[in-house]
């Protein structure tokens, strides 16, 4: 099987001692491409370096992610902007959105960061990675106000019942990305998503060094373990491991139009 990791965190720490070992791995086991998301401007560096050192292989996207918007998130923008506009290879702004789980303290300003990086989205022509967590509506109602324009994107790390998918696939040329959350025992998923998503809204992700599938989970995630989540998925949707890939192949080459 052939797949793509559309969102991983391979610039972490965690990987410091054997990211080539990980890319070994994830390579053997059919991995074709690792996209690398950024959540402030220290990892914006980390991110552009570790794709550099993995080029055609690893590929960067920058933004500044909700959970890391604090009062100086204006300063981290102007930044993050100065570097997106020195830097060709970047495939997508990201990761953003909003996170209210932790805390609203910063809700408003996670508000105003999102919707300038969405705007930054569109004046760049490049998909959106975004991360939302008890968010669903209002992240719906500010990308709603830039529908006609958006270019497209992954709702990532998807967990959200039949209606919020729903709700989600409603923006043309965006796709859920799904990862090891599929696999865990009290998983809805495995019902949900054929229920009411089709497979040309799909993308694979590990959200690694977090999210491990079953049956490791638990252990620092790898790209590798994506092919738990194409199993499980397969399963689901009653089709065959091959065509999962395929179908979440040619999503993936839609919304970044990268070709690999
Ligand atoms: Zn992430």
């Amino acid at each position: 099987m052939m797949f793509i990791d559309t969102h991983c965190h391979l610039d972490g720490e965690e990987f410091k001692i054997d990211r080539d070992a990980v890319i070994q791995r994830a390579r053997e086991a059919g991995c074709q491409a690792i996209f690398l998301p950024a959540i402030d401007v220290a990892s914006c560096h980390t991110v552009l370096d570790t794709c550099h050192q993995y080029p055609g292989y690893c590929y960067p996207m920058l933004g500044l992610h909700p959970e890391e918007v604090r009062d100086d998130w204006r300063d981290q923008l102007t930044a993050i902007k100065d570097i997106l506009s020195t830097s060709s290879d970047v495939i997508a702004i990201g990761e953003v959105g909003l996170d209210y789980y932790w805390s609203r303290e910063f809700q408003e300003e996670q508000l105003l960061a999102f919707e300038e990086q969405v705007r930054w989205a569109i004046e760049l022509q490049l998909p959106l990675m975004i991360h939302c967590r008890k968010a669903q509506n209002e992240m719906v109602n500010l990308l709603k106000r830039y529908a006609n324009d958006l270019p497209g994107g992954v709702f990532h790390c998807f967990t959200g019942n039949a209606q919020e998918a729903s709700q989600l696939l409603q923006f043309d040329r965006f796709m859920l990305g799904i990862g090891g959350a599929l696999t865990f025992k009290k998983s809805h998923l495995p019902e949900d998503l054929p229920a009411a998503v089709p497979l040309n809204r799909i993308v694979f992700e590990t959200d690694a060094p977090y999210m491990a599938p079953v049956p490791l989970r638990g252990q620092r995630n790898e790209s590798a373990f994506i092919k738990h989540i194409i199993t499980r998925l397969a399963e689901a949707y009653g089709v065959s491991e091959q065509e999962i890939c395929r179908q979440a192949n040619e999503n993936v080459k839609k919304v970044f139009g990268i070709q690999i």
